[in-house]
């Protein structure tokens, strides 16, 4: 372990780091989901992938907000958990036949997405607070509160006829 070959040595370059990881992940979001729009078929999934895409948008201008006041350039590292999550989501959504039932595995694939989302912001807005930055913890959680509300509402989908119609689908 060389003193001085880790760029992270305090938790505040471990709280940039995150931002960077998270900043990466957020942009590799608003890539995935346009194809995850074209590949649903459900009118209100659908809707709310384009609401999500608006939304994920608006939270990479916050990220460079949060990198602003925290006196850094936006800058992205490579975050190997959102593209194995991205990853999952294509290869299974390229082996589903039926229409009702991708959509059932969308649902799932964006809940893997938006809970990776939420237990990174979440650490970022407790780190944030033990930094003394109550004003980057107050902007990151704007975001949290959009991905947990979208959690929610992809929930609601599925309970209230996303896995109702899938179950319908037959061989
Ligand atoms: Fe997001
Ligand atoms: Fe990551
Ligand atoms: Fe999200």
């Amino acid at each position: 372990m060389g003193l001085f070959s880790k760029d992270i040595a305090t938790l505040d370059d471990l709280f940039v780091h995150t931002l960077q990881d998270i900043y990466y992940a957020e942009n590799q979001i608003t890539k995935a989901l346009p194809k995850m729009i074209d590949k649903a078929t459900a009118p209100d999934l659908k809707a709310g992938f384009e609401l999500h895409l608006r939304e994920t948008e608006g939270q990479i201008s916050r990220l460079e907000r949060v990198f602003e006041m925290h006196g850094q350039e936006p800058k992205a590292v490579t975050c190997p958990a959102i593209d194995g999550i991205i990853k999952e989501a294509n290869e299974i959504a390229g082996d589903v036949a039926d229409k009702a039932v991708l959509d059932a595995a969308l649902v799932a694939a964006a809940q893997a997405v938006e809970h990776y989302e939420i237990t990174r912001y979440g650490t970022l807005i407790a780190w944030a607070t033990q930094l003394g930055r109550e004003d980057c913890a107050a902007v990151l959680a704007e975001t949290l509160a959009e991905e947990k509300a979208t959690d929610e509402k992809l929930t609601a989908m599925a309970e209230s006829k996303v896995n109702a119609k899938a179950e319908l689908a037959h061989a």
